[in-house]
């Protein structure tokens, strides 16, 4: 997952209701996810000595043979999946066939933002609760726990689900450019979608935590045709697109203001090539955010109805919109399943936190496009430091999150 907004602006933190009752705790998979813990660490480390920059094809390719084994061994049907962009890593596909009547699926992704390396500059070790590493919070923390819980689960005899569908990208860290859509189609076919990115890095008391919203990302492009002409000896019968271009940018600056969840910066532009042509063609680049479905929509209407008042007459100019990664917005059924999370974390005498809004992008964005499957995300480990030097999980997060996961598996596959 990308930067975060600051906390303060971004996180809007539910406890849990003292109202509400603890229900009895499940002992046989808490005494399982106990059990989980130390061959989970493991799994940890090993993990994160494969180093999986986003462009590191090997490391990604072990990656996938590392994971697919595991998921073979768990029972699963595997299979590799050609990304559609970027390096030309697979994705990792496990399909597990039960016997109930609900769709599930798991995500997490293999890459990371380390360059190949790194470890020895920044190698796993362990203090106290804390284990470093690079990655071992974003995102390998969260398909160790996909592993675990689902081993739990296979100990359990749990088959309670039509299928349960597991997948792992190499690209999330460069905007899963080749993989984005393959998520978005295959959630799509499902009932629910737990992301496994790692917990909001929140102060450490509001750490333990599901998110139900980040922002998306889109890119923006303005272009201002005029009329070339000379400089110096027939300015007038040119048409400026320099000057044009320059207008529609200051009218256009702060439009997105005006539309909530939307967020609009104009930061590159082209224009010119010599110096005694009055220039014929302008170009301007925005960075677009939206924590809205509708907010690209919007935007682009209030552009184009701006963009009608010009200075320069006999110029035209338009201005696109290239949508990137989707908002996350998991609306009232995934804010219904977080909250089941809350009481099953209540069932260990914990509190489990609601965090409404990160910035930054996630896949749960692409798993949420259709609407179709609920998607809750950051069933990861907490942590801290992603994208860091000091990057770490808390070890007294493995237990609590083995059980959130097992537990919501259950009372989703119970579902009919
Ligand atoms: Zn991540």
């Amino acid at each position: 997952m990308k930067s975060r907004l600051p906390q303060a602006l971004a996180l809007l933190l539910i406890g849990l209701g003292s109202a509400t009752a603890h229900a009895a705790v499940d002992e046989k998979i808490k005494a399982a996810a106990e059990q989980e813990k130390a061959p989970l660490i493991e799994t940890l480390h090993d993990m994160v000595l494969i180093e999986s920059g986003s462009g590191d094809v090997e490391g990604l390719k072990q990656m996938a043979d590392f994971t697919e084994a595991r998921l073979r061994a768990l029972g699963a049907d595997t299979r590799r999946q050609k990304t559609t962009a970027g390096a030309g890593a697979d994705i990792v596909v496990g399909t597990f066939t039960g016997i109930g009547t609900r769709k599930l699926m798991l995500i997490a992704h293999l890459d990371t933002v380390y360059q190949r390396g790194i470890l020895s500059s920044q190698p796993y070790h362990v203090d106290g609760a804390k284990i470093f590493g690079p990655g071992i919070a974003d995102d390998k923390g969260g398909i160790a726990v996909i592993m675990h819980a689902l081993k739990i689960l296979k100990d359990a005899g749990w088959r309670d689900y039509a299928t349960l569908t597991v997948s792992f990208n190499p690209d999330e860290e460069v905007g899963s450019i080749g993989s984005g859509e393959f998520i978005s189609e295959l959630a799509g076919q499902h009932d629910v979608v737990l992301s496994c990115e790692p917990t909001l890095s929140s102060p450490p008391a509001q750490n333990e935590s599901l998110l139900l919203g980040a922002s998306g990302t889109a890119t923006g492009t303005m272009k201002v045709k005029g009329r070339a002409a000379h400089a110096g000896a027939a300015p007038d019968r040119g048409r400026n697109a320099l000057i044009e271009l320059s207008h529609q940018l200051l009218q256009t600056r702060d439009l997105a203001k005006s539309i909530p969840g939307t967020q609009l910066n104009w930061t590159t532009s082209k224009v010119g090539t010599v110096r005694n042509q009055i220039p014929e063609d302008a170009e301007a680049g925005a960075d677009i955010r939206i924590t809205v479905p509708d907010g690209l929509a919007r935007l682009q209407a209030a552009l184009d109805e701006t963009i009608k008042t010009k200075l320069v007459p006999d110029t035209e100019t338009t201005v696109t919109i290239v949508p990137g990664r989707p908002p996350f917005v998991a609306g009232e059924r995934g804010r219904a399943l977080a909250k089941e999370g809350q009481t099953i974390y209540a069932e260990l005498g914990r509190k489990l936190h609601i965090a409404e809004m990160a910035g930054g992008a996630t896949d749960a964005g692409y798993a949420n496009r259709s609407g179709k499957a609920v998607v809750v995300e950051s069933f990861g480990l907490a942590g801290f430091g992603y994208h860091a030097r000091d990057e770490f999980i808390d070890t007294d997060s493995i237990v609590p999150r083995l059980y959130l996961m097992t537990r919501v598996l259950i009372e989703e596959g119970r579902k009919r």
